[in-house]
């Protein structure tokens, strides 16, 4: 098997079979073997119905559907897990990502045995200002603070060799964060710039919510820095206080209306505050440790259908 495409669905009904028969047309007589390995996140709308019709009139697509919702980056790991291919793409199911980059991406790995992995990212961004002025932010952040490298806007839309999917694989934590998953395992990775396309329909999971909360996961999964940062904050503190003690008994010599009550309690509801920030970042972390030392899967199956126990059967 040359090639598997796995592909996160969910709720993508009105999308799904347009993304199967777009992807066949364009791999037609350009890729020699190929298998499709779709992961319903638990839709609810009709997408299982969906891909057990396409499962029904081929040979070369797999479909695990998950007990319920895990999330993207569940749906990924399940589907690089199942994947057989000597290179393993992962694509979303929107047609925002065109098949047409993934003949790209063959042709680098084809040609060139020194790369692994063939990433794309964003050209140019097709969202709002406030959305990217944020992201740009965390990248930077993330490449300051974390010890593995992040891509300015690239996606989990890769093609990796089957060496990096198997080590991908192997990392088994709970709280999953793919782009640095990627980053961590090494290999190496070439990045291509490529045009997101519109949602051919259907609309985007993500809310700004779900943006921050993945982002969290990334901070929190790829660096303990936050958690340095509370020593050097406490310290700075320290000096500040006794810089504040000096001030406030100069003042309160030349000046008896000096307001010293205001100033204390600014400066106990500020003490407060970032006492309270720490204990949520140890909190997060803690957290993490709770969750993975509960060793709960990452995705429950509830259904799997391959093409392979069909040709036994025959
Ligand atoms: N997705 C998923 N589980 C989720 C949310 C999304 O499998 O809980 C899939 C979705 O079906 C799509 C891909 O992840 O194939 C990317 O999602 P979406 O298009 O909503 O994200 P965006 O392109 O807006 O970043
Ligand atoms: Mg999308």
């Amino acid at each position: 098997m040359k090639l598997s495409l796995v592909v996160p669905c969910y709720n993508e009904e009105d999308v799904i079979y347009n993304f199967y028969k777009e992807t066949k047309r364009v791999f037609e007589n350009k890729v020699e073997s190929y298998e499709f390995v779709f992961v319903n996140d638990g839709s609810k709308d009709k997408t299982l119905e969906t891909l057990k019709a396409i499962h029904k009139v081929s040979d070369n697509v797999k479909v695990i559907s998950f007990s319920r919702n895990f999330g993207k980056e569940a749906a990924m790991y399940a589907g690089l897990c199942k994947a057989v291919g000597d290179y393993t793409c992962v694509i979303d199911a929107d047609l925002q990502q065109r098949p047409e980059v993934v003949l790209e991406m063959m042709n680098i790995l084809d040609s060139d045995s020194s790369v692994d992995c063939v990433a794309a990212y964003q050209a140019e961004r097709k969202e709002g200002k406030g959305v990217s002025f944020l992201k740009k932010g965390f990248y930077k952040l993330m490449n300051f603070i974390s010890e593995v490298e992040f891509y300015p806007g690239a996606s989990d839309f890769r093609l990796m060799r089957r060496k990096m999917v198997d080590e991908v694989v192997k990392l088994t934590e709970y709280h999953r964060f793919s782009k640095g998953l990627f980053s961590f395992v090494g290999f190496n990775t070439k990045f291509i710039p490529y045009e997101v396309q519109q949602r051919a329909a259907g609309e985007s999971k993500w809310s700004i919510t779900k943006l921050f909360i993945y982002a969290v996961e990334g901070i929190v999964g790829y660096t303990t820095a936050p958690l340095k940062l509370s020593t050097f904050a406490g310290l700075g503190m320290i000096v500040a206080a006794f810089l504040y003690l000096v001030f406030a008994l100069i003042i309160g010599a030349v000046n008896a209306d000096f307001s010293e009550n205001i100033a204390v309690i600014t400066l106990l509801l500020l003490i407060g505050g970032i006492q309270l920030v720490f204990l949520g970042i140890i909190g997060e972390y803690l957290a993490r440790a709770y969750m993975q030392g509960k060793n709960r899967p990452i995705y429950i199956t509830k259904e799997f259908l391959t093409y392979e126990e069909e040709k036994e059967e025959e």
